[in-house]
């Protein structure tokens, strides 16, 4: 037994909010891609902490770039600058291809922003009348659980009895770009999109969409804004998943794994027409842009740079699919992947997500069912060849005893 680890060992019990319901492991330990819990037992992380830990569990680049900044300085606020929020905001704007950038913590915070720009961006350059910006979203989307974002998802979990809701958002279906065209009017500010929806079970776009979206934005002159928070750094087999279909949004909302899996660290990126409505007292956070995010934020923008995780997603993931496909029929009726990613459907007369995965932490493999019976692949990059043959063999074995 991990001695560390005797003070957390007690069960969550009566005093924590039941909003989760987890699998029933301790973690005590993480490296790379293996969760180790109280007494000992290892588990292959399967979900990578829904794509923040896209880098494994204590890189030791990451770890080292938090422990030095640990050492110096971890906190000044925006009142003052520091060494390391300008060094940040221009590499990670390279690596993204954008001007600028604005620094949050979670991801609903870069969408919160993201949305708050594009009004803005509305009212002051497009000429909006005032009170009236209407922004876009699709069926199915999950872009977090603020009161604003709750406002405008179609899952009754995430969104009944929080009301009053905020108004300004239409939905329409996702993968649709005519349906997307035809809501467009003169109070349209924006559309967002989640360029995969990672929550609704990894759903792919037909081939063309985003495409599609980024014409009908562009010729109507309205905000493409792309929620990479889970698609983005590195997941999909690229820096961001617009790349695949060669697109380029105007806003980029980036967070998870931006923070490396040891802070929480997120984003809007844009270039200056649009992140520079953004002036002084407008908008802000205590912590966004803290130093030791920064540090943690520059090195992952260095491990990205490289493209070798990006290569590596692209490896692993071609390696998973011919495992999934080898599923259908044995338990598995469907799955949808791209790069390390899938959202894959078990037969759902015989078995729930949730068991399975139950039975497969039972395996001592860790993956998270989204809605009914898909469960999500997403493993840490890091993972190496042979424990990934490893995880899919056990899940092999659970879909086929169902
Ligand atoms: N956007 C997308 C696409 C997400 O998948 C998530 C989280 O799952 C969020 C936003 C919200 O991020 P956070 O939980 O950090 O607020």
């Amino acid at each position: 037994a991990d001695p560390d680890s005797a003070v957390v060992a007690a069960p969550a019990g009566d005093h924590l909010a039941h909003n989760y319901h987890p699998l029933d492991v301790l973690v005590a330990r993480g490296e790379g891609a293996v969760l180790t819990d109280a007494d000992g037992r290892s588990y292959l992380d399967f979900l990578a902490a829904y794509s923040a830990a896209n880098f494994g569990h204590g890189h030791p680049d990451l770890v080292a770039a938090a422990q030095a900044q640990l050492q110096r300085v971890t906190l000044t606020s925006r009142a003052f600058l520091h060494d390391q929020l300008s060094p940040f905001a221009e590499e990670l704007c390279a690596l993204i291809g954008k001007e600028m950038m604005l620094p949050m913590n979670t991801g609903a915070e870069a969408v919160e922003s993201g949305i708050k720009v594009a009004r803005k961006w509305g009212y002051e350059v497009k000429g909006v009348r005032d009170g009236r910006a209407k922004i876009i979203v699709a069926a199915g989307n999950f872009h977090g659980r603020t009161t604003t974002i709750i406002s405008f998802s179609d899952d009754p979990v995430a969104h009944d009895h929080y009301g009053p809701y905020t108004p300004g958002f239409v939905t329409v279906p996702y993968g649709d770009v005519a349906a997307l065209e035809a809501a467009i009017d003169d109070d349209t500010v924006a559309v967002l999109l989640e360029p995969i929806q990672g929550e609704a079970g990894v759903l792919i776009p037909p081939a063309g969409y985003l495409a599609g979206v980024r014409r009908v934005t562009a010729e109507r002159n309205v905000l493409f804004i792309a929620d990479e928070i889970q698609s983005g750094l590195g997941r999909t087999g690229a820096t961001l998943a617009c790349q695949h279909e060669g697109v380029e949004a105007d806003v980029y909302l980036l967070g998870k794994a931006l923070g490396g899996g040891i802070v929480p660290v997120s984003a809007v990126l844009a270039n200056r027409d649009i992140l520079g409505v953004l002036k002084p007292g407008q908008h802000g956070s205590t912590f966004g842009g803290n130093p030791l995010a920064c540090a943690v934020g520059r090195a992952v923008v260095r491990l990205l740079a490289t493209g070798e995780y990006q290569q590596r997603a692209i490896d692993l993931g071609a390696q998973m699919d011919r495992r999934l496909q080898g599923m259908i029929g044995h338990g598995v009726v469907g799955y949808r992947s791209r790069g390390l990613w899938a959202g894959v459907d078990i037969d759902p007369t015989l078995a729930s997500g949730r068991e399975v995965c139950e039975r497969l932490a039972e395996r001592r493999v860790l993956a998270k069912d989204t809605h009914g019976s898909t469960i999500r692949l997403a493993p840490p990059i890091v993972i190496t060849e042979t424990q990934l043959d490893r995880g899919l063999d056990q899940l092999e074995a659970v879909v086929a005893e169902l």
